[in-house]
């Protein structure tokens, strides 16, 4: 029976607590991957990954494990994102799963993410294998770390495995635990197939790829396969699993983790969630799928050249298939000219988003600063959702402006309690409780409007805390607040993508940092320009931006021909992302002065 010998597991933690690590040790002890070709966060595989050094998406492959027991065990590994914005990528992950390793920082403790995310394998009902990592470290409390675990989280811990990922210390004892603790795949072969898809790429040569796990049945090349969701139909070219470069296999079956093709190129075709079966020999109904995921924010995306409106359709389309969470739709700007409105998890969504379209698909791109979804209600009684603060309307039309809360979790050492607290109020949180986790560290809750966490607030905890205080927030309500909108004029213009909403109390002093921040930015030209903000007619803050007096080209002139040369180089690529508004040319850091508030 080929299933009892296979494991699937995700590894879960809040962020740097060292899973991509712990996956490389893992792939080495079970020579998947060769010395030479070991490098560190191997699975972080996305250039974007490695840069920033954290996981952007999840990653599945497979390994051999010779067990002690004698018998040859196939793993499948799935590592995952840590960032909040992430957390989709960990929910789809943990379905294709049995069980999941829970790694905690032998002295940081468990985090907020930690908490949030082994929520999510709890609610997946997955076997938790807890392992603390890091032991290596002189700070290592790997003691108290257990019983946080056991009390914060409540899982027994007692034989939490001790780990060092970098020193490659417990590696062999974990593998051994997830041969003993996690379930082998239920799921009957002889069913009809029913296959999950949780990832999806788009390959030019090969079509989409499906990444999927497979619940009943098997697949092989030459089956007709039906989306169960979308209805559409196709015959499989190649099955596979990825280990951790891709390898052909004759057939996939139930308890299998690996991905399918069958020259789909209708990219709208395919979605994650949906249940892949043989068309010949249906399932009666698909497995549940995944639940939908709401954008918490909402940012302009404008080419810079207008004339690559229809690229950036096809390559957000594109993206979209290997980032379910990502939304878009056209909209049209005063300012920008023709881009998408798109809807995105957070802020680190969005930057990474913005990467990709850039990187992998060769855009040069303007985003306008995020906002949050306000929900209106109109003297008319109607009531409007809006996405964009350039068309919140007439605050004569306006009855209430509701925007989203958020239940936000700090987990923090007790000696920073008074600065997280300050913050919090600052940016109108309302305080709802604090219940310490042992001796020293404090679990604050507290009620928050969105547009004031998501900006700079994660930022300003970190320093606030020297680093100490980790974050989850969970969507709540809307509430009604008192909110303004504030519009930008530059030369007397109104730059429809610069608008922004506050509450009334931060207008005039958030309008005079924006007015000055943008003044810094945008270059000067050769003539005055006037910034101004205003709320409806009122003007609240107003600065100029002088005109140059030299030809600052002249300078170019002198001075050596290669360095003449780098200069004009220099110029043309910082052109790229601008952006002429009516006789201004706008840089895109213009765009996100609005983000840095205080
Ligand atoms: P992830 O965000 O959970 O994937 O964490 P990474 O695997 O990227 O690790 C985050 C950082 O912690 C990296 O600088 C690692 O080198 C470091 N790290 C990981 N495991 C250990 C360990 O066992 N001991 C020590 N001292 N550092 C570790
Ligand atoms: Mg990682």
């Amino acid at each position: 029976e080929h299933q009892k010998y296979i494991r699937n597991f995700s590894i879960v933690a809040h962020i740097d607590h060292g899973k991509s690590t712990l996956a490389d040790r893992i792939l080495e002890m079970t020579d998947t991957v060769s010395e030479r070709e070991m490098k560190d966060q191997l699975l972080d595989n996305m250039d974007l990954e490695r840069e920033r050094g954290i996981t952007i998406k999840l990653n599945a492959v497979e390994l051999k494990y010779h067990a002690d027991d004698g018998n040859d065990y196939e793993f499948h590994l799935i590592d995952t994102p840590g960032h909040v914005d992430f957390s989709y990528e960990v929910s789809r992950s943990l379905a294709a799963c049995e069980g999941a390793i829970l790694v905690v920082d032998a002295a940081q403790g468990v985090e907020a993410q930690t908490l949030a995310n082994v929520y999510l394998a709890l609610d997946d009902d997955l076997e938790i294998v807890p392992v603390i990592n890091k032991i290596d470290l002189p700070s290592a409390d790997p003691e108290r770390v257990q019983e946080e675990i056991e009390n914060v989280i409540g899982i027994d811990a007692s034989d939490a495995v001790m780990a060092s990922a970098k020193k490659g210390i417990g590696i062999k004892e974990l593998l051994e635990q997830i041969v003993a603790k996690v379930p082998a795949p239920a799921g009957d072969v002889e069913a009809p197939l029913k296959a999950l898809v949780f990832d999806s790429v788009y390959d030019d040569y090969r079509g989409v790829v499906l990444s999927v796990r497979l619940a009943e049945g098997t697949v092989q090349p030459g089956d007709k396969i039906r989306l169960m969701n979308s209805g559409s139909e196709y015959e499989v070219t190649e099955v596979g699993v990825n280990s951790p470069n891709p390898v052909k296999r004759d057939y996939l079956m139930s308890g299998d983790v690996g991905y399918i093709t069958a020259s789909i190129k209708d990219i709208g075709q395919t979605r994650v969630g949906d249940t892949i079966t043989n068309a010949k020999n249906p399932a009666d109904k698909p497995l549940p799928g995944y639940r939908e995921m709401n954008p918490m924010v909402y940012a302009g995306l404008y080419p810079t050249d207008n004339a690559r409106f229809e690229d950036l359709r096809e390559s957000l389309e594109k993206l979209k298939l290997n980032d379910a969470a990502l939304e878009f739709e056209p909209e049209v700007s005063q300012a920008l000219g023709f881009g998408f409105r798109c809807g995105f998890l957070g802020l680190l969504h969005m930057d990474v988003v913005q990467e990709r379209l850039e990187r992998e698909f060769n855009l040069d791109l303007i985003t306008t600063a995020p906002s949050v979804t306000y929900e209106v209600e109109k003297s008319d009684g109607t009531q409007a959702e809006v996405e964009n603060p350039s068309e919140m309307p007439d605050s004569s039309e306006i009855k209430t402006i509701s925007e989203p809360f958020v239940k936000a979790t700090i987990m923090v050492p007790n000696d920073y309690v008074g600065a997280v607290m300050e913050l919090c109020q600052r940016r109108r949180g309302i305080f709802e409780t604090m219940d310490y986790l042992d001796d020293y560290r404090v679990n604050v809750i507290y009620h928050m409007p969105l547009s004031e966490i998501i900006f700079d607030f994660f930022d300003k905890l970190k320093s606030s805390t020297r680093g100490y205080a980790s974050l989850d927030y969970d969507l709540e309500d809307y509430r009604p607040s008192d909110l303004v909108k504030v519009d930008i004029l530059m030369n007397s213009d109104k730059v429809d993508a610069l608008s922004f909403i506050t509450h009334r109390q931060f207008a005039d002093s958030r309008s005079r940092d924006i007015v000055t921040k943008l003044k810094g930015i945008i270059p000067r030209q050769n003539f005055e320009i006037p910034i101004q903000a205003a709320v409806g007619s009122k003007i609240i803050a107003r600065t100029n931006i002088k005109a140059y007096r030299k030809d600052v080209t002249s300078k170019i002139h002198t001075g050596d021909p290669d360095r003449r040369a780098k200069l004009l180089d220099k110029q043309k690529r910082g052109k790229k992302r601008m952006k002429a508004v009516g006789k201004v040319e706008i840089p895109q850091a213009a765009f996100m002065a609005v983000l840095q508030t205080d």
